[in-house]
């Protein structure tokens, strides 16, 4: 009897208030049951912030860091698919360049501002994918306060976003979180092995900053996220100069200048050509119910740096000699992912090999090698 008499007054109240209450708690349109036999109430499961019960695979994606090289193909996928983008982006490490072709299209916006800057949307947005923050080692050397900004501000707003919008979201994190790994392949459950301290760690350490930053938006918000651990990727629109080692090493090769190894060329990564990536990616940020998941995304296929330099070589019929430097500060002497987990819940096995994405890139690279 007094259960059903505190039932009654409760639903009065959230009647007479119910405007509040859509302002103060962001109530989901599915209101969830409520369980009455306990007085101990709590509003913030009674009405979580979020709901992920609307689908997310149609509507519009807000792509931070979209003028960069893999925002910009995530941008083009996207609208492919009949999807709304907004690309926002400073252009510190990107260029307009990447998305000149898309910009009048009725259904792309570019929006140049920084993400560490409050962000204000009127608009619906449905899906954030944060992608903003400088990926080369060259380019976090030259940024590192910026990186880190990127990577811990430029999260909390584009999250704080995401739970205001009702939003999915994605984070682009690293293979960097698994720092020098102790683990090979690394596997999703690998905690790492990265230096705290050393030049590379402005980078790292803000991917880990904002992996933990999303799972506390999702345990306490329940925000839809997910996080992507990016493996070494490559393509076009990635800058000429930019210091990752495919663009550096064809561009020398192009000009028939020496290939700067760096240490003896023994570390190996593992490349990604960027249509594999995207198509993971894609794929990650739009299907249903992986909520909380943190999948690594790339190739398996391991390579040594020296054998990167003689395929390039070979590829691009050059004269090139190889010098050796020294080998940077932390570089990780190996990495490779384990991509498993990517195949179990995306059906994900990328499809080009590094000879074949090489052939496929050279020709751009030569279009612009001497500008
Ligand atoms: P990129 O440098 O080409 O793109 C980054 C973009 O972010 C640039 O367009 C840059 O102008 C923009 N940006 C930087 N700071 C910003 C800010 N404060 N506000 C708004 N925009 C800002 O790099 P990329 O290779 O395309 O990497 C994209 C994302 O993927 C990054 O988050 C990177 O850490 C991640 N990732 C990339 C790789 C890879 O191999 N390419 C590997 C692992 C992770
Ligand atoms: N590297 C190199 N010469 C260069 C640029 C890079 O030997 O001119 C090496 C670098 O030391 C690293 C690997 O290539 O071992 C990949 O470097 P990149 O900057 O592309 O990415 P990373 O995987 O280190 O983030």
């Amino acid at each position: 009897m007094a259960k059903s008499f505190m039932f009654i007054k409760i639903l009065h109240f959230f009647n007479n208030h119910k405007s509040n209450f859509i302002n103060t708690f962001q109530l989901s349109e599915t209101i969830p049951l409520i369980n009455f036999s306990s007085t101990n109430i709590d509003l913030k499961i009674m009405f979580p912030y979020t709901e992920s019960l609307r689908s997310k695979n149609m509507g519009t994606v807000l792509i931070t860091g979209g003028a960069g090289f893999i925002g910009s193909h995530l941008s083009d996928r996207f609208l492919k698919e009949g999807w709304d983008v907004i690309v926002l982006d400073n252009l510190l490490t990107g260029s307009s360049n990447n998305i000149s072709h898309l910009i009048g299209k009725e259904k792309f916006k570019f929006i140049k501002y920084d993400v560490t800057d409050y962000l204000f949307f009127k608009e619906n947005i449905d899906l954030i994918l944060h992608f903003a923050c400088p990926a080369s080692p060259f380019d976090y050397a030259q940024h590192p306060i910026h990186t880190m900004k990127v990577d811990s501000l430029g999260t909390l707003n584009t999250l704080g976003l995401a739970k205001n919008k009702k939003a999915r979201y994605l984070f682009a994190s690293t293979s960097e979180i698994y720092g020098s790994p102790e683990q090979h392949p690394q596997k999703e459950d690998y905690w790492g092995n990265v230096n705290p301290v050393g030049p590379r760690s402005v980078y790292d350490e803000a991917k880990r900053f904002s992996e933990a930053m999303c799972m506390a938006y999702f345990r306490e918000h329940n925000i839809d996220i997910r996080i992507a651990r990016i493996f070494n990727t490559y393509g076009t629109r990635m800058r000429l100069l930019d210091g990752r080692v495919i663009p550096t090493f064809i561009h020398q090769a192009l000009k028939n200048q020496s290939i700067t190894i760096f240490g003896d060329g023994s570390q190996t990564r593992s490349f990604c050509f960027v249509d594999d990536m995207v198509e993971g990616l894609y794929n990650f940020a739009t299907k249903d119910g992986l909520n909380g998941e943190v999948v690594n995304l790339g190739n398996t296929e391991e390579h040594s740096i020296k054998f990167l330099a003689e395929e390039i070589i070979k590829l691009t019929d050059s004269s090139s000699d190889i010098i050796n430097h020294d080998l940077p500060e932390d570089d990780p002497p190996v990495r490779q992912p384990d991509i498993l987990k990517a195949n179990r819940l995306l059906g994900y096995s990328p499809e080009i090999s590094l000879s074949d994405g090489l052939k496929k890139i050279i020709p751009w690279f030569k279009e612009r090698k001497d500008g």
